[in-house]
């Protein structure tokens, strides 16, 4: 799960972790009222979305193209003044409303979000800090040393890939035993990375010890300040921070599950979660429904292999219910781009034959508009299909996955 920055710096805050002072708001006239209650100097105002790059991103509304914002976004083409920024500068509270409102309900498109760019409801209005030094400090869980790694570079506020692919000899890596945290030796050697000194390398050692415990208790999946910077006055910032967290942990954290925005995720996908069912949402027209996620990734091969594009990806889990099959089916075909249905289902746990029932009770309560192929295996696959075979419905039968993907595809070409 993610979480938007200002929610991070809230995390980030409760941990000890220096953050500048800042506060959200949705109607332009409160980032006035902001910019008045955190002093007369310089503060920024933040699109918050679910993705980075906001700093070159650029909002855009219903008449701008997407695309060319896009190449904007990423450097490409020149930035026309009347396209607003994700992240201004401002000296004013008259500057800071109208930096609010060339933002709230725009669309930021950046470099991250793609063309189709994610809905601004919310900026961080937040103290400016003059930047002596821009830093990198991130954090994931390295799978090959099978822990988490904390990551420092002194080539901060620039895109980090470029870094970890063009100098990665530049992004200083400490590995964190998960019993102690970041050791007050590790602590010193970032601080030594990062060329910080005297009394900034002690609020560096600080900084860093109760970021690596944050990202251990949440259980977070992967974090990200960028930049951190020093201030003149040699304070160790976060200006800017992601944050990811473990779903299969959510439940023991409450107050992050509590941040979820709804409004940035998929729609289908909550949905479907809501239900139980592993979905998640694809480009092309043939929508998969099939149990266990190891053979929904390889139908999926499938129908790429025999010229067709997934609509989806759909778990329904090994014991799936005639419920969770019918809420599958519903947000299946709420998807107006999907032109056939793969149902690709091996009965173990749950015997063809109540598999088989359960599809022909779906389709007579739903509105089937596309060709449905179904195929089936396992126990009581005879009896299963024979239900199917003898329901006087319109399903389409398969013998074995070649034949199942092979059908849908064509299924999916004459609807087109
Ligand atoms: P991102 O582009 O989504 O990663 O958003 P950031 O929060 O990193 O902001 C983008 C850029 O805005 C930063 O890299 C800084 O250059 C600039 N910026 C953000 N906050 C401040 C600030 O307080 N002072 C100054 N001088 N620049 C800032
Ligand atoms: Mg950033």
């Amino acid at each position: 799960m993610k979480v938007h920055e200002y929610q991070a710096k809230e995390l980030l805050k409760s941990a000890g972790v220096a953050v500048p002072a800042g506060v959200v708001v949705t109607r332009p006239e409160e980032a006035a009222r902001a910019y008045d209650a955190l002093g007369d100097g310089l503060v920024v105002v933040k699109a918050q979305v679910h993705a980075g790059g906001r700093g070159k991103g650029v909002a855009i509304g219903p008449g701008d193209d997407r695309n060319q914002a896009l190449e904007i976004a990423s450097g490409r083409r020149p930035r026309p003044e009347a396209m607003a920024k994700g992240v201004q500068l401002v000296k004013s509270a008259a500057d800071a409303e109208r930096a609010a409102a060339s933002l709230l309900g725009k669309t930021l498109v950046t470099y991250q979000t793609g063309p189709q760019g994610q809905l601004i409801s919310k900026v961080l209005v937040t103290v400016g800090h003059e930047i002596v030094r821009e830093l990198y400090l991130g954090m994931a869980v390295d799978r090959g040393l099978q822990c988490p790694v904390l990551m420092a570079s002194t080539e901060g506020g620039v895109e980090i890939e470029t870094v970890a692919l063009k100098t990665p000899e530049k992004i200083h890596r400490e590995p964190i035993d998960v019993g102690i945290g970041l050791a007050d030796f590790q602590a010193r050697k970032v601080s030594k990375a990062l060329g910080l000194t005297g009394d900034s390398a002690r609020k560096g050692a600080t900084f860093f010890k109760n970021f690596v415990k944050l990202f251990l208790d949440k259980d977070a999946s992967l974090a990200e300040i960028n930049p951190l910077i020093v201030t003149a006055g040699g304070d160790v910032l976060a200006l800017d921070c992601k944050l990811n967290f473990d779903d299969n942990a959510l439940f023991r954290h409450p107050d992050v599950a509590a941040m979820l925005d709804e409004t940035e995720e998929d729609p289908a996908e909550l949905r479907a979660g809501r239900s139980g069912l592993s979905y998640v949402n694809l480009d092309g027209d043939i929508a998969c429904l099939v149990n266990g996620a190891g053979l929904a990734m390889s139908t999926m091969d499938l129908i790429k292999y025999h010229g067709g594009e997934p609509a989806n990806f759909l778990d329904v889990g090994g014991g799936a219910n005639k419920d969770q099959v019918l809420e599958g089916f519903r947000i299946l075909l709420s998807e107006p781009r999907v032109k056939a249905v793969l149902v690709n289902i091996f009965g173990g746990i749950m015997k063809c034959d109540t598999i088989a029932a359960a599809l022909l009770a779906a389709y007579d309560e739903l509105d089937f508009r596309v060709p449905l192929v179904v195929r089936l295996e396992g126990t009581n696959v005879e009896m299963g299909k024979k239900l199917l075979k003898e329901s006087g419905r319109k399903i389409i039968t398969a013998e074995g996955l070649t034949d199942a993907a092979q059908k849908v595809v064509a299924a999916a070409k004459g609807a087109a």
